[in-house]
């Protein structure tokens, strides 16, 4: 009777070898499917109970610091109008964070990639924007608005969390922090954690004088992206590099979707009573931002 029941064990766990073995071929190979790979594990990630061990804030702080050196170095020197796009980031990144709750120095990076079509922030207080993010705004209250958006992965320790938990589940020491993907910190988090951010993230951008217009005008320009590159997938007029597009696909993929972002945000701005001032023009230059043509007008 023993044997048969170890039999059937055996038997049981092949079958689920064999399952995952089937599963593992079918997934495509590249960076992309690292990152779709750590997006659906941050997902399930996602759903392990709240009230896990953080780090402390120097713990954070230390960790995030050495993450955002060793990335600021791959990233290389910036050219003279890209770090002057870097000082505008920074400046109103600044403001922005200006109204933070938690202490900690913020510092806003650039990276002059067009096909880095992202925004991340690092555990400790280092907030990253991509090229291909900028070329899709026109002003500087959707900056604001993306700016305000990654502090509050900071702010409400989503970023805490992650790096902690993946401390824990790896087994690595505080040192050995820094040897974590970034791409850890660039997939996304839980629906619930994106949708806080949108609302944190919007309300320090009003509180520093800029207008809820810029987060609205923002996930609209999100809504048709992934339209067209997402819904439709690789429409014949397709402006983007196959890098962005995959970059974009991986987005979509760990974020809610834009149209329930905007609908959030439209229904805080009513009940709150938010002012909408005009919207100020973004000043990057001198390579033209995004047309007017190919954004919808709100
Ligand atoms: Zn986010």
């Amino acid at each position: 009777m023993k044997r048969w029941l170890i039999l059937l064990l055996i038997l049981g766990v092949s079958g689920v070898a064999l399952y995952y073995a089937q599963r593992q071929k079918e997934t495509p190979v590249g960076p992309q499917a690292i990152v779709n790979a750590l997006a659906q594990t941050e997902r399930e990630i996602s759903r392990v109970p709240a009230g896990m061990v953080r780090l402390s804030d120097s713990e954070e702080i230390s960790a995030g610091e050495a993450m955002a050196q060793n990335y600021v170095a791959q990233r290389g020197t910036l050219s003279a109008a890209d770090v002057a796009i870097e000082n505008y980031v920074g400046e109103v990144g600044g403001v922005v964070a200006g109204h933070a709750r938690r202490k900690l120095i913020y510092k806003f990076h650039y990276i002059p990639n067009a096909n880095f079509v992202n925004a991340f922030a690092l555990p400790g207080g280092h907030v990253f924007l991509g090229k291909g993010m900028l070329q899709l705004m026109d002003s500087e209250d959707e900056l604001a608005s993306v700016l305000g958006h990654e502090v509050e992965h900071i702010e409400n320790y989503h970023c805490n969390e992650r790096i902690a938990l993946e401390a824990r589940l790896r087994h690595l020491p505080l040192g050995g922090l820094v040897t974590l993907p970034i791409q850890l910190f660039q997939v996304g988090y839980s629906k619930e954690q994106e949708m806080e951010a949108d609302r944190d993230g919007t309300t320090l951008a009003v509180m520093a004088g800029y207008s809820p217009q810029g987060a609205i005008r923002m996930f609209q320009a999100f809504a048709k992206l992934q339209h067209t590159y997402v819904t439709k997938a690789q429409s014949p007029d397709q402006e983007l590099s196959r890098v962005a597009i995959q970059g974009i696909v991986g987005y979509f993929r760990s974020h809610p979707l834009p149209e329930e972002r905007e609908a959030q945000i439209r229904r805080i701005m009513v009940s709150r009573n938010w002012p909408q001032p005009q919207e100020k023009k973004l000043r990057v230059g001198p390579e033209p931002a995004k047309t007017a043509s190919t954004k919808p007008v709100s």
